[in-house]
């Protein structure tokens, strides 16, 4: 091959490494998130061997530029270079935690070959928050919001979807995934699958899912509050999967070894 017909057979790309999995003796499928590609999946070779020099810059939640080749299943990566590492998701447990969960739900509803720029600096700027802010609970909260938002599933918040009714949100709703979200009364209290929605859990959802980051934040929240809409959205979130989150099991187990930390 010379290098023309090189140049030709790859391309760069940037983006999240969302996932990883081993594959034979040393190599590895990644996952990324790119703004230009959305989710794309990837074959780093010989990257588990210990002199390999890509390595390193593969890691989970690492912003990375990649050169990468052509071939028939997965295109190869050929180099990689950190843009930014994100250390802080690493050396902090819960982080880790939460920085899972945001890879993983990206993993899932990310559209595969399709680019999305609102997507990418969703997730870009989830994980800075995830590595600096205080309220880590707040920070998945907001950011499920606003995926579900992008990527299409954002749940009836204003009006029932059975009636067509607006919703009254100082009364309790029902809350009902298969039916698309909040059900006023009348439809909910009837359903199957409908759960009492207080007027707090739906005044929250609202907002998170029209505000950016830098306002949410400002919130003084309980965190039993918090720890209730995210049941709510865990329940949702079910639905729209069809599968649990692997990364939710770590995050219970570590919130119940560590004491319940109010915030996490
Ligand atoms: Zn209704």
């Amino acid at each position: 091959m010379n290098n023309l017909e090189r140049r030709l057979r790859s391309y760069r790309l940037s983006g999240l490494v969302i996932h990883r999995r081993d594959m034979g003796e040393a190599d590895r499928v990644v996952t990324l998130l790119t703004p230009q590609r959305g989710r794309i999946a990837l074959l780093a070779k010989g990257v588990r061997k210990v002199t390999s020099r890509k390595a390193g810059h593969l890691e989970l939640f690492t912003h990375v530029r990649l050169q990468v080749a052509k071939a028939r299943t997965w295109d190869i990566i050929t180099q990689a270079d950190t843009i930014r590492a994100f250390p802080g998701l690493r050396t902090n447990l819960r982080r880790t935690s939460h920085a899972y969960y945001v890879a993983e739900l990206l993993y899932y509803l990310a559209p595969e070959g399709e680019g999305d720029e609102a997507l990418f600096s969703l997730a870009l700027e989830t994980f800075e928050h995830l590595e600096r802010a205080f309220n880590l609970l707040l920070v998945s909260r907001w950011f499920e919001a606003h995926l579900l938002r992008i990527t299409g599933f954002q749940p009836q918040l204003y009006i029932c979807p059975a009636c067509g009714e607006p919703l009254d949100v100082e009364r309790t709703n029902y809350w009902n995934p298969a039916e698309g979200g909040a059900l006023c009364p009348r439809c909910g209290a009837a359903r199957k699958g409908s759960r009492p929605l207080p007027p707090r859990v739906l005044k929250l959802m609202r907002f998170l899912h029209t505000h950016t980051f830098d306002h949410v934040q400002k919130l003084s929240l309980r965190p039993d509050v918090l720890l209730e809409l995210e049941e709510f959205m865990h329940m949702y979130l079910r639905h729209v999967l069809e599968r649990d989150l692997r990364s939710l099991a770590f995050i219970r187990r570590l919130r119940q070894e560590m004491g319940g930390g109010s915030n996490d």
